[in-house]
């Protein structure tokens, strides 16, 4: 099908930006890497009047090291952080994440903003966010917050991002000793995960401590499995307490019963990945 008729802007500035998105509010939608959005106009799942593109805005692009966390520019390309040493060295859970996100083609577009932005439940970069305890800078006319990846996400493609609020940032604390580990479970590689998990902590003599455990494909939303980390930092690594965490229901990846199996699944090998490999 052919895109509906709209209106396109291509702002210079986020203070521009958000100008246009204070003025035609819902009327309008943001364009990052169009991944998903170009799809969804396509098919006319929305038709919005008016497309704010966000690609002219430089500074929402990028890679910065800063005191105390590793900054990511909203408008910054799977691609460009697969391929970052900083990344790699800081953050390192997302560079063992990226290439199960979608396709080549497709992490050559797609933004880490956007990502975050649509908060698709089986995405892994919101579950990376999660379990990293970033931080996201929403801006608008009136100015800019920060709120923690754990505030942000509510519930299906819900978030606490107002229709006003440009997502321009993401600040993921540095934790140098810090290990990580990642599994999903999924029909076929690039493939939405049917169940993953992305865990980050730290070992010392061989014992976990500070696991922090972000299931995704498993609910409405990206959920930190508190009670299972807990589990697994006494030893218990098989997610036998991950059901007072996650609550999959039956749908059309199959029922109830199996998609815990495949969490299970998910959450004991990342969490196994942690204990094996050192990314400190
Ligand atoms: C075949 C296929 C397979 C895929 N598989 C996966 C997968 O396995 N895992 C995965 O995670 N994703 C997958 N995706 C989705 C892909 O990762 C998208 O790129 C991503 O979800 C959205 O990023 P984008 O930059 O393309 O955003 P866009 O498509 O441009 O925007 C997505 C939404 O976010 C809003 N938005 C974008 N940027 C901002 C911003 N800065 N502030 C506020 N709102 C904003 C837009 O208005 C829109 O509503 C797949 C897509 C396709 C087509």
């Amino acid at each position: 099908m052919k895109f509906p008729a709209f209106k396109y802007l291509r702002p210079s500035s986020v203070a521009e930006a958000a100008a246009q998105l204070a003025e035609h509010g819902d009327d309008a939608r943001l364009l990052a890497g169009g991944q998903t959005l170009m799809p969804v106009l396509a098919m006319r799942l929305a038709e919005p009047e008016v497309l704010i593109d966000l690609g002219r805005i430089e500074n929402l692009r990028g890679i910065a090291l800063e005191d105390d966390a590793l900054r990511l520019g909203a408008m910054t390309r799977y691609v460009d952080l697969e391929r970052s040493a900083l990344v790699a060295e800081h953050a390192p859970l997302i560079t063992r994440a990226l290439p199960y996100v979608a396709h080549v083609a497709i992490r050559n577009r797609g933004t880490i903003g956007g990502s975050v932005a649509l908060a698709d439940p089986a995405a892994e970069m919101p579950a990376c966010m999660l379990a990293l305890g970033a931080e996201i800078e929403l801006t608008s006319t009136e100015g800019n917050r920060w709120i923690a990846a754990e505030d942000y996400f509510l519930g299906l493609y819900e978030t606490a991002r107002e229709d006003t609020e440009i997502l321009t940032a993401i600040r993921i604390p540095l934790a140098p000793e810090r290990r990580v580990g990642f599994y999903e479970v999924a029909r076929r590689h690039g493939d939405y995960a049917l169940a993953g998990a992305a865990a980050v902590g730290d070992v010392e003599d061989g014992r976990i401590q500070g696991l922090r455990v972000a299931m995704f494909g498993c609910d409405d939303l990206p959920v930190l499995a508190k009670t299972a980390a807990k589990a697994a930092e006494t030893g218990v690594l098989d997610g036998a307490w991950l059901e007072a965490d996650v609550s999959p229901t039956s749908n059309i990846n199959g029922e109830a019963h199996i998609r815990l199996a495949q969490a299970r699944v998910a959450f004991r090998r990342a969490v196994t990945d942690l204990l094996g490999v050192s990314n400190g």
